[in-house]
Parts: C-alpha cells; structure tokens; sequence
C-alpha cells in the first residue's frame, strides 16, 4: 500500500458515526457548518456582556478536545479578533500598563512625570508583547530596536536622559 493510500485509510478509520447519531473525529464532535452552527458554538462559548470573553488561544485549547472542524482554530482567531468587547478591553489595558510604569518612573526617578514620557514610550515598545509575538516597536518598524542606550551601575555613570533616549530612537 502507498504511503498516501494507508494515510488516508487512517483519517477515514479517526471519523466514525456513533450510536447517537453524532459523528466523530477522534472522539471530537464534528460539528457541521450548518445555520452558522460553527459560529454559534463560538459566541456562545466567548460569552455574552457578562462573561469574561476567553482569548482565542485558551479556548482553542478547550475547544480542540470538545469539537472538530475544518479551519476551527481560524474561526475562533478571527471571533475573538473581531469582538468589539476584547479591543476594548485590550485598549483600557494598555493604558493601565502605561499608568503603571508612568508612576514606576516618577517614583524611582522623581521629578515631573512627563519628562519620562518619551522613556516610558521607549520602553513599552521594546517590551515583548504575547498577543503579536513581538515588541511593538518589531511590529510597526519591521526590526528590532537598536539604540545606544545602556544600562549602567547606579554611581559609576550617568544613565542616559529621556532626552537622549528619544534621539536615539
Ligand atoms: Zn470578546
């Protein structure tokens, strides 16, 4: 036997019809694109106003051992990427992390906050970022960010101002 033909013997032998009717792929239910059924399951698992709206990757992991289709882990990407609901939430986290690293800087470093703004900016786009695999500055630039700027034991040199950080970028 070929080696496609034993292949394809075994994707025929992982489907299977069960006594209720329900048919199974690897003992995932196979769930029809039928009356939007695929995307119904979807909403329905993401949530409504008062659920907590899953990332794609976590209920894509919940998902894989409950159904099966073709293309799932894009429907559930794609649900997920167009909720209005998770952008919100992304933006108002963002900002909170900004808040956060705002006060972190006028604490360790004093002095007015915005003149940290640029520091803050450079260094929240050089942060890695799990949602796009890459730091901000990665994604908008194509390229990692490489500046002068070093970091330096506190009372043996200066570290560089926001001022010059901003320069560099
Ligand atoms: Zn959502």
């Amino acid at each position: 036997m070929e080696l496609k033909d034993s292949m394809l013997v075994k994707m025929n032998e992982s489907f299977a019809l069960g006594d209720d009717d329900i048919h199974r792929y690897q003992n995932r239910q196979c769930v029809p694109n039928v009356d939007d059924l695929q995307t119904r399951i979807i909403a329905e698992a993401h949530g409504s106003k008062y659920s907590i709206h899953p990332g794609s990757t976590k209920m894509y992991h919940e998902f894989k051992q409950i159904y099966w289709w073709d293309g799932m882990k894009r429907d559930i990407e794609e649900y997920v990427a167009k909720c209005h609901k998770c952008q919100q939430v992304k933006v108002e986290r963002t900002i909170h992390t900004l808040e956060d690293m705002l006060k972190a800087c006028v604490i360790d470093f004093r002095g007015s906050w915005d003149d940290h703004l640029p520091l803050i900016e450079f260094s929240y786009n050089n942060s890695y970022y799990s949602s796009i695999g890459m730091a901000p500055f990665e994604a908008l630039y194509g390229k990692r960010c490489r500046s002068e700027v070093g970091w330096f034991d506190v009372g043996k040199s200066y570290i560089l101002g926001p001022k010059s950080i901003h320069e560099s970028l």
